[in-house]
């Protein structure tokens, strides 16, 4: 059966940069896979800037994205949503969760973590549940988290398969709101997701280890679970992973925007017809629409030749 067809109908996907620095051949990576997967299934594909890490934000950064976006003609459905404008929809849903009795305050400095955590984790220190049960006396709240159960998370990923994560070993008990009053990513991309009604998220293998942390919120708010696939990260010849620091996509003249698109195709697996390469970008595009096939994806990351 075609992949597609497993997906609920009607799809919508969505693609959510952080707007830190300008569209990176990484970035542009995601857009392109997502894109093509929503509108194969001919689903709707959203955008939403993620810009709730304000000390991270650099100005004008999500403009000259969309710019990015849409000189390649990577056209998003209906207006943008901007994590910076739904803090009140994230303090609903922290409101929902503490009526279930979920969440607690948490007094401890990061430094305490580190020395008290019973083993690394899968992201830094897991969190040992010291004030799941109160604060102890004398310690002002910090950050505010969620309790996780003992219990295994599993996920079937589009690209992956089967993945499972125990939430208490992995992570433990994690932060909803971060000590500077900020919610935190996970949070606010569930809150997203379900208010957008995504159900197609295609997104970085790096978040591969935050998706069942995401998937225990939506279960805990309600929400009906989207469809996962992670797509392998471009990585810098040094093996990290490529950020705003390897430099923007040229994305100036009609030449350079087909040829990054094309590269990106040929990135995520594809068999990219070689005469392909100098067509516009909408003709790339919807070849990629068309021929896309999820089976050809890699599953490792890797360098590209054209970062
Ligand atoms: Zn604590």
């Amino acid at each position: 059966m075609p992949e597609h067809l497993l997906f609920p109908q009607p799809v919508v996907g969505r693609f959510a940069p952080s707007p830190t620095g300008p569209l990176h051949f990484g970035s542009l990576v995601t857009a392109v896979g997502s894109y093509c997967l929503a509108r194969q299934a001919g689903g709707r594909w959203l955008l939403r800037i993620e810009d709730l890490d304000t000390p991270r934000v650099v100005a004008g950064a999500a403009e000259e994205i969309m710019r990015s976006l849409a000189v390649l003609g990577l056209e998003w459905d209906g207006e943008v949503v901007w994590q910076s404008q739904r803090i009140s929809a994230y303090e609903a849903a922290l409101a929902r969760l503490r009526e279930r009795g979920l969440v607690f305050a948490c007094g401890c400095s990061r430094q305490e973590i580190l020395a008290s955590a019973p083993h690394p984790g899968e992201e830094g220190p897991v969190y040992p549940g010291t004030c799941r049960a109160g604060l102890a006396a004398g310690r002002r709240p910090r950050a505010l988290r969620i309790q996780v159960p003992d219990e295994v998370v599993c996920f079937a990923d589009g690209l992956h398969g089967p993945v499972e994560q125990c939430l208490a070993n992995a992570v433990g008990d994690f932060v909803l709101r971060r000590a500077d009053g900020l919610f935190a990513y996970q949070l606010a991309v569930v809150v997203d997701d379900a208010e957008s009604g995504v159900n197609q998220v295609v997104r970085g293998a790096d978040l591969l280890t935050s998706t069942p942390r995401q998937i225990y919120l939506h279960a805990c708010l309600g929400n009906p679970l989207p469809h996962y696939v992670h797509l392998p990260l471009v990585v810098a010849p040094d093996g990290e992973k490529l950020s705003k620091r390897h430099g923007a996509v040229a994305v100036g003249s009609a030449r350079e925007r087909g040829e990054l698109l094309w590269q990106a195709l040929r990135f995520l697996g594809q068999e990219m017809p070689a005469g392909l390469k100098n067509a516009p970008p909408r003709e790339i595009l919807d070849w990629g629409v068309t021929h896309l096939v999820l089976d050809r994806v890699p599953l490792q990351s890797a360098t590209s030749t054209s970062t």
